[in-house]
């Protein structure tokens, strides 16, 4: 039995003999139903004319799936002080992503940042020895997968390691996350946004929705939660949830910015 993957958001599903009739991911307000209806794929289909593009991006290792499926994010792998961390998933797994990830040291940990980003996070994690996968609890009711090496976390901050700590920002969803490293690759620290935060297209600030297609701007409240739970940390980068969406310097004061803006325009 395959579990079908929906070809609009990514999202894998358990295993089952039909796709189910639609996807609670794109049928909620914060995402869409392609508009040639709901369609569905598998692994071995996606897998028949799909790839996984691997390259630096911006100091991380990157990967993204080309041609471009689903939303279409890049997932990272991204050195701690106790292995790396897999920040975020892809909704297909390659043999050549995961030897290239083995040749730097594999993985300890699958952290996402989102539902919108859960894709295929139980074959990543069956493929790299059964590594736990880091979801903040909030977001528990939009697994459609489930899997013993999924840990649900709870409360404001996790930590991954000695230097490397998941914050529970909320806001896009109740459990949306950022990464944050201490050193990264300039040694000031880095932040990894997901859609928590999204790095707008200038590559110079930051902004903040419930839904980005459908356009729906996130309550002042939800973004003054942001701010409170990313105060304490310093960054220099913040990458984006595509490939080159990065601020390379001066991010913090860029958040900050970005923030205050935001409010400023919702008085
Ligand atoms: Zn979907
Ligand atoms: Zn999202």
């Amino acid at each position: 039995m395959p579990c079908f993957v929906c070809s609009t958001c990514g999202t894998q599903f358990a295993e089952m003999h039909a796709p189910p009739g639609e996807c609670p991911i794109c049928t909620d307000d914060r995402q869409y139903v392609g508009w040639g209806g709901q369609q569905w794929t598998t692994p071995t289909a996606l897998a028949r004319d799909h790839a996984i593009r691997i390259a630096d991006d911006d100091g991380i290792r990157g990967y993204d799936i080309t041609p471009g499926f689903g939303i279409p994010q890049r997932m990272a792998l991204v050195p701690t002080g106790e292995g790396n961390v897999l920040w975020e998933s892809l909704s297909l797994v390659t043999d050549a992503a995961l030897a290239d990830i083995r040749s730097r040291g594999g993985a300890a940990a699958i952290a996402i940042s989102h539902p919108h980003f859960y894709t295929a996070m139980v074959d990543w994690s069956d493929a790299l020895g059964g590594i736990p996968i880091f979801l903040h609890a909030e977001d528990r009711q939009w697994v459609q997968r489930t899997a013993p090496q999924i840990r649900f976390w709870e409360g404001k901050v996790h930590a991954l390691s000695n230097d490397a700590r998941l914050i529970h920002c909320g806001g896009h969803f109740a459990g949306s996350c950022a990464l944050h490293v201490d050193g990264g690759v300039d040694g000031k620290g880095a932040l990894f946004c997901g859609d928590t935060l999204q790095v707008t297209m200038d590559r110079r600030r930051v902004s903040f929705m419930h839904s980005f297609p459908n356009a729906i701007p996130l309550p002042e409240k939800d973004v003054l939660t942001i701010k409170e739970r990313l105060a304490d940390y310093a960054f220099d980068r913040a990458y984006g949830y595509s490939r080159g969406r990065n601020i390379l310097g001066d991010a913090r004061m860029a958040v900050d910015a970005s923030i205050a803006a935001y409010l400023s325009i919702n008085h």
